[in-house]
């Protein structure tokens, strides 16, 4: 016991010590302050927590908080699909190249962005209004994968992006149900369907339906799939959707639509288009879901962001009923204006006989050139030029 008794007198002086350190310490103010909810808790019972719970976090996310968005734009080309998403980590992804014509005004609004690689192509299937400039992209930029459903097509717009691909010495990957095209900490891409494109003879329903999940957010590509693809797919839950088939009645089933319960819903689709879309019924069986719609025909190019936790309406370029009124200015245009400026520009110019408005230094404006309000021009019709305003005229 004696040998015991010894060291009693020194270890209460040495705990005195460390409470009057301890003290002297906290009162100079050094040091964090414990988080509230351990206040409770000894200071070394506490830091021992937080340090393991930042351990914890550390491991789950590194930078959460300082982590980059995720940019999805709906670009709008007029009657077709074409998506491009910014990933966290700053890879870049497209989903779809609009009809044959559009090459040109995609290349362009991607490289408006900074864009010179192309991470990631999903050619969901092979019609000409998803494929239509995808050759021209891929031959303009330098391009990583490419997925496309195992399904063919005789098309000549389909031939030519099959001769691209070649060329450019391109592998294509086939775009089959559980891919995983993108997985970096909390964003993954994942290629939802189809399980076996043979399933159905309908070129619509071989479309790739890619889910792209960033933390507690996600963003679901439909491609044109019908309601009989939709029923192939387990968990269409998303906050985004881009509604399948531009809005036809034949696709968003309301058991599809239960399902996916989407916050905002994007139809990309052409103004006045000869098949209807989008269809009456679609958009009330969207309505009843409780989602925000959104038209590429009213809005224009749509962009969301994504912060992981929340998604937000970025830039609409032609804002419509339903967008918020918050617009974060467009990605620069190679003048050095803004997307958001080309849209809000009060004067434009017209010719005598074309129907487009331009910009004063516009090639195509020649002899005649008559100033308007821009909002006049639009009223009367006018559409803008895609050789001044191609952001706009996307
Ligand atoms: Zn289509």
């Amino acid at each position: 016991m004696k040998p015991q008794k010894k060291h009693v007198l020194p270890c209460i002086l040495l705990f005195c010590l460390f409470l009057c350190l301890s003290l002297f310490v906290s009162a100079c103010g050094v040091g964090q302050p414990p988080p509230a909810a351990f206040s409770s808790i000894p200071d070394s019972a506490a830091s021992a927590i937080e340090t393991e719970k930042a351990q914890e976090s550390q491991s789950l996310s590194p930078s959460w908080n300082s982590a980059a968005p995720l940019k999805v734009h709906f670009l709008d080309v007029g009657q077709g699909d074409s998506a491009f998403l910014q990933l966290p980590g700053g890879e870049t992804l497209l989903i779809d190249a609009g009809n044959p014509g559009d090459g040109p005004r995609i290349i362009h609004y991607i490289r408006s962005l900074g864009v010179t690689h192309i991470n990631y192509i999903i050619a969901t299937h092979p019609h000409a209004d998803h494929i239509g400039g995808m050759a021209e992209v891929i031959d303009n930029f330098s391009v990583g994968e490419i997925y496309m459903p195992k399904v063919t097509h005789t098309s000549r717009t389909y031939e030519m992006l099959l001769q691209t691909i070649r060329d450019k010495q391109l592998k294509i990957h086939n775009g089959t149900a559980g891919t995983v095209i993108y997985d970096q900490e909390e964003c993954h891409a994942e290629i939802l369907s189809p399980a076996d494109p043979a399933l159905s003879d309908d070129l619509n329903d071989a479309s790739i339906v890619c889910k792209v999940q960033y933390g507690a957010t996600s963003f679901l590509f439909t491609g044109d799939i019908s309601a009989a693809a939709e029923s192939w797919i387990s968990d269409p839950s998303c906050t985004v959707l881009k509604v399948a088939h531009h809005g036809s009645s034949g696709s968003s089933s309301a058991a599809f639509l239960d399902k996916a319960s989407p916050k905002y819903a994007v139809i990309s689709v052409g103004l006045e288009n000869s098949y209807g879309h989008p269809a009456e019924d679609t958009l009330n069986r969207l309505k009843e879901t409780g989602a925000e719609i959104f038209l590429t025909s009213q809005q224009g190019t749509i962009v969301f962001e994504s912060s992981g936790d929340s998604v937000w309406l970025s830039v609409s370029k032609r804002p419509g009923p339903s967008c918020t009124p918050e617009f974060s200015p467009a990605p620069p245009s190679p003048d050095g204006t803004s997307g958001q400026e080309i849209s809000t520009e009060s004067t434009v110019y017209i010719t005598k006989t074309g129907k487009k408005y331009h910009r004063s230094s516009c090639s195509y404006l020649k002899s005649s050139k008559i100033p308007m309000e821009l909002s006049a021009a639009k009223e009367k019709g006018y559409s803008p030029c895609s050789r001044c305003h191609p952001d706009e005229s996307l």
